[in-house]
């Protein structure tokens, strides 16, 4: 029976986790791995990053056949620049990072990452250089220590420690029992939201990838815990090529570069100031959101 019960268990997993949207993509892989449509070419060589670029080129993409979502998109992330991607619900805002992690192939186009085509490379080197602060972190029933080595394989006490210090989590840590050792998830000591958001930035300092992808990395929480996340978040992505997801633009304003997708098309980009100045959809948006948080 528990032969039955544990892949029913891993469904469960694995749907909750599509329907979160842009995951800890690289623990779906690893569920779903031999099922994943996404094919390494013969031979492929593995991707090598020098200077963290990354281009869109024309992509062209629907998860159904007569149903496009992105219209030949294009834009560029020059290494160490931080991009941010706002628009309406639905514009296909989360759809650019699950491409980008190549959970699906365009139809048509090219995602680069420092001049090689991601879909040339193999999918491990590929998700090797990338790390994801996802919406929802999914933890482990195992020990605090575990969920944040599991960033890298063979990382050492040492280097879980000093990411949890940098991730602002090690005093919490340190209070703890067992410390490290501590079990949390379903059957252990339950974290709050931004407990949970800084062992996902642990996590992704362990791995200490050269791209940064933030997918409204701190939707859940209140608005000092947010801060809190935020200015740590700013230290981690400070020399790495960062793409964050934002559905409040209070959190981006200060990107490099911030493009306004609307119905699958690039339709602004810009500087928080730029796009202020041009009065178009993201002017509209910034005065509701104002509007409402004054509310
Ligand atoms: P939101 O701000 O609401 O999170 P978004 O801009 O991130 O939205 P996406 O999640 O990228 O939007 O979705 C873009 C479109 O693609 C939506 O119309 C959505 O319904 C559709 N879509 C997303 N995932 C799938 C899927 N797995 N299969 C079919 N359609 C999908």
């Amino acid at each position: 029976l528990i032969q039955l019960f544990r892949p029913l268990d891993m469904l469960g997993m694995v749907y909750r986790t599509v329907r979160q949207g842009l995951i800890d993509m690289a623990e779906m892989f690893r569920l779903i791995d031999t099922n994943a449509e996404v094919q390494d070419a013969p031979g492929a060589p593995a991707l090598v990053v020098r200077r963290p670029t990354l281009a869109f080129e024309d992509v062209v993409f629907g998860y159904e056949e007569d149903r496009t979502i992105l219209h030949g998109l294009s834009f560029e992330v020059p290494a160490g620049n931080h991009v941010a991607i706002v628009g309406p619900s639905g514009a296909g805002k989360s759809t650019i990072g699950r491409l980008l992690f190549r959970f699906y192939d365009p139809q048509a186009g090219r995602i680069l990452i420092d001049g090689q085509d991601i879909a040339q490379v193999t999918q491990a080197s590929l998700r090797d250089k990338i790390g994801i602060v996802p919406q929802d972190t999914v933890l482990f029933n195992d020990t605090i220590g575990y969920n944040i080595a599991y960033g890298r394989a063979g990382a050492s006490t040492e280097q879980v420690a000093a990411a949890a210090s940098a991730a602002a989590i090690l005093p919490f840590i340190e209070r703890l029992p067992d410390g490290l050792d501590t079990e949390v998830g379903e059957r252990g000591l339950k974290l709050s939201g931004g407990e949970k958001q800084r062992v996902a930035i642990a996590r992704t300092l362990v791995k200490d990838p050269p791209i940064l992808l933030l997918d409204e990395a701190t939707s859940a929480l209140d608005s000092r815990t947010e801060q809190a996340i935020l200015a740590t978040l700013r230290r981690v992505s400070e020399h790495r090529t960062t793409l964050a997801i934002a559905h409040r633009l209070s959190t981006i304003a200060d990107a490099d570069r911030i493009l306004v997708l609307d119905q699958g098309r690039l339709a602004e980009s810009g500087t928080h100031g730029d796009l202020l100045r041009a009065r178009g959809l993201y002017a509209d948006m910034w005065a509701r959101q104002q509007a409402e948080s004054d509310a």
